[in-house]
């Protein structure tokens, strides 16, 4: 029922919508954090119901084109565990790698990023979530909170059938932009230039016809071999040089090699789009795709073994680095990074430099990001950080946790643990604690770590602490 305007710019109404069946868990969003979550936690006997906006699971790796896992080792031995490992021993038994990743890629390079095909890993996770017995509701929304006495008992969310209220005994927040924990009123951290570094974002892009036997260029681009690396800044430099670019964009993170002519490619970043906000998303979008021309014609033009290159699509959603995490139990902090710090109530541990991109075109914040990627920020070999649990939970919370890109940690930090191959083991580690929660009656903010270690360990989680804790860092 419609109510008067309360204000010229305030619109206020109710309405009776229909209440769904409820369940032990809903978790918002399909994307690594989300869809690892409502798999495990399926495993583990919760009625589970996952909700996601697009039409695939997989988020920034199906529906955002970026078709590479951050690196999953420590330079000696495969970092992750769990369902993370599971899904990379799928991956390479059906062969949905980029057709030159090899094992070492996966047991043993540091810093080595895997490259896959966002098309089969979009297959594989709907075998995962099907075959654990999760409840899929693709093209749903969660766009309200209902939160009572400090639990949250509900949430509305609205697709082709309108909106609807589904209860549960606990959430997972694994929307990447905190959507959820804002809704219930948890504390927030908005990353917006000014108020912190904001990483920029970047819509990245498929392309056909690719020459990758050309011996000028390898099998990919991300500049690991230092030959290479000069000779895409030496190539992107004289572009801009000659002004074929709208900005002059320094760093081109990579071209990635997901098939025998195909790439997808990670480049173009859009500066300054403000990521919760649908006027400023929209128009980075069309800025995004103009560029993605841009890159395509660079590479024609410049590039050795691309004169036949076509871009065959650029991705359906913004991809966005950073926009609002939670101010969780814990802030995981720079000085944690550099120290290698590994702590009791670690759900995973990781290993992958601190990727904060240039805030903008400057010489001097390209240097300070190259400054950062190859040096103090960079853990090293057979080194790694802990992740706790503690990231995870927002402050106080009783039954709702967060996962993937909106954990809790400084922007440095961020920079290293937003990716795809961590963001699947917090997934996990939330999916377990909403079990344990369930079975146990503890709330998030109050679970015995050490049984929840021990129960991922169980299920092949690599967490090398000796010393466990009941409660968690704080
Ligand atoms: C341009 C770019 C390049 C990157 N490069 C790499 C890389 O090379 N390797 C790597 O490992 N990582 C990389 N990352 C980081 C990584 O992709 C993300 O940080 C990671 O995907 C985060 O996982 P997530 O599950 O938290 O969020 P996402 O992958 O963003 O998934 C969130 C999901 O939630 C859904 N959703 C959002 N709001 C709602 C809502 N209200 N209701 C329902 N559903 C909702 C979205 O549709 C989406 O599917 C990159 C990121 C970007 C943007």
């Amino acid at each position: 029922m419609t109510q008067p305007m309360t204000s010229p710019s305030e619109y206020s109404f109710s309405r009776t919508i229909p209440v769904d069946e409820s369940y032990d868990l809903v978790v918002a969003g399909g994307g690594p954090a989300g869809t690892a979550a409502a798999v495990c936690a399926a495993r583990l006997g919760l009625k589970t119901l996952l909700v996601e906006a697009s039409g695939c699971l997989g988020g920034m790796g199906t529906s955002g084109l970026v078709a590479s896992f951050g690196p999953v080792s420590d330079g000696e031995r495969m970092l992750v565990g769990g369902f993370m490992k599971e899904l990379l021993e799928t991956m390479w038994r059906q062969k949905a790698f980029g057709p030159h990743v090899v094992r070492e890629f996966l047991d043993g390079q540091l810093n080595r990023w895997v490259p896959f095909k966002p098309e089969h890993l979009k297959r594989i996770l709907d075998d995962f979530a099907v075959a654990a017995g999760v409840e899929l509701r693709f093209f749903t929304r969660l766009i309200e909170a209902d939160v009572q006495d400090g639990r949250v008992r509900g949430v509305v969310l609205s697709n082709v059938e309108g909106l609807r209220y589904v209860k549960a005994r606990t959430f997972v927040d694994a929307t990447g932009d905190a959507a959820l924990a804002a809704l219930a009123g948890a504390e927030c951290k908005v990353v917006l230039r000014d108020t912190d570094s904001v990483a920029p974002s970047t819509l990245c892009s498929l392309f056909g016809g690719m020459r990758w036997d050309d011996p000028a260029y390898g099998d990919d681009w991300r500049g690991i071999d230092a030959a290479k690396a000069r000779t895409k800044t030496e190539l992107l430099e004289r572009a801009i040089a000659d002004g074929h670019f709208t900005q002059a964009d320094l760093f081109m993170p990579g071209m990635n090699k997901i098939g025998e002519r195909t790439a997808s490619l990670n480049a173009g970043h859009v500066f300054n789009l403000n990521p919760l906000s649908s006027r400023s998303l929209s128009d980075g979008m069309v800025f995004g795709r103009k560029l993605a021309v841009e890159y395509l014609e660079f590479f024609r033009k410049y590039v050795p073994g691309c004169a036949d290159l076509e871009l065959l699509a650029t991705a359906p959603v913004m991809g966005v680095r950073d926009s609002r995490r939670i101010v969780g139990e814990f802030e995981l902090g720079i000085e944690d990074f550099r120290n290698r710090r590994q702590f009791p109530d670690q759900i995973a541990v990781y290993n992958r430099p601190t990727d904060v991109h240039p805030t903008d075109t400057s010489k001097a914040e390209y240097e300070r990001f190259l400054r950062d990627f190859d040096g103090k920020d960079n853990l090293g070999r057979g080194n790694s950080v802990g992740i706790p649990y503690s990231i995870l939970v927002p402050r106080g919370s009783q039954n709702l946790w967060v996962a993937g890109r909106c954990h809790s940690s400084d922007t440095k930090v961020h920079g290293s643990i937003r990716a795809q191959s961590a963001a699947y083991m917090m997934g996990q580690a939330v999916g377990t604690a909403a079990a344990q929660s369930v079975a146990s009656g503890e709330p998030a903010c109050d679970l015995d770590t050490q049984v929840l270690v021990e129960k991922l360990r169980e299920h092949g989680a690599y967490l090398p602490q000796k010393a466990l804790a009941r409660t968690m860092t704080r």
